[in-house]
């Protein structure tokens, strides 16, 4: 078993990295207890996430950036490896937990990716309540000029070799409206099959560009070492383009890795010989 998460590329303040890496702690801690309880690296992954997504630090859930319009509109995204099952929504607003919204997508299995009004239309028959956006908008992201770090994500491997992935985001601040980000993509932020299982945080537009989940699992194929195989999607993407990303990827034999471009990326890691969290490499 093994679980990791991580809060974001980006660059941090020094003020703000304990309590930073303590939300990294609290999500991949409620991980471990799910997976020591002989949860499913799905159930995992989405319950890291939910605790990542309330903690108003993140920019995911509660907290989330603010668009050009000055309103919420988040994406998330969340698969399981040993099935290729896969749940993801873009641009939806008033919703706590968007990964939740992502996994009943999951479960009802007959779309992978809804957006705006009628993924929120799908929470709602799905008997997940409206959450007030005033909720949402913490009083941080409303006087934030410039945000690009905060994304959560989570991956999994339970104790039946299963492994799970996700991702939550609330964008880029000051996105146009309408914009998805990689969180909502399979195979670009999210991705997990039965050999590993990757989320991926920075510049959305890049990520997508470069497909970077799926070129990880790509990689791991190939040569089964994650931390290379993380290390070269962030080589390529900062080659290739303009811009930075950061990477958590597991595989099926509990090996890991983690790279990012950005000069930090907060990260927690969960196994049996306990909890680590670091900022960058
Ligand atoms: N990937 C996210 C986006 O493009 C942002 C991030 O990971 O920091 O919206």
């Amino acid at each position: 078993m093994f679980a990791m998460v991580h809060g974001g590329a980006g660059r941090y303040l020094p003020e703000e990295t304990p309590m930073i890496l303590e939300g990294c702690r609290a999500g991949v801690g409620v991980a471990w207890g799910l997976l020591s309880g002989g949860a499913s690296a799905l159930d995992a992954v989405e319950g890291a996430v939910r605790v990542l997504e309330d903690n108003p630090l993140f920019n995911a859930g509660t907290g989330s950036v603010l668009n050009a319009d000055g309103i919420i509109e988040m994406d998330a995204s969340i698969m399981e490896g040993r099935t290729l099952r896969a749940g993801a929504v873009a641009n939806v607003r008033r919703v706590r937990n968007p990964v939740s919204v992502a996994r009943k997508v999951l479960e009802e299995g007959r779309h992978v990716l809804l957006a705006g009004d009628g993924a929120m239309r799908f929470a709602r028959a799905c008997g997940i309540p409206d959450y007030p956006e005033e909720r949402l908008v913490t009083e941080r992201q409303g006087r934030r000029w410039e945000a690009h770090h905060g994304t959560v994500g989570a991956v999994a491997l339970d104790a039946s070799g299963v492994l799970a992935a996700a991702t939550s985001t609330g964008g880029l601040f000051g996105k146009r409206p309408g914009r998805i980000a990689d969180s909502a993509l399979i195979g670009s932020g999210t991705y997990a099959d039965n050999e590993v299982a990757v989320s991926c945080t920075g510049l959305g537009e890049a990520i997508i560009r470069t497909v970077m989940a799926h070129r990880i699992a790509f990689n791991m194929h190939r040569n089964g070492d994650a931390q290379r195989a993380a290390e070269e999607a962030v080589a390529y993407l900062a080659a290739h383009t303009v811009a930075e990303a950061g990477v958590i990827v597991i595989g099926a034999d509990g090996c890991f890795g983690y790279a990012h471009s950005t000069p930090d990326m907060p990260v927690g890691w969960y196994s049996a010989a306990g909890v680590t969290t670091a900022m960058r490499c």
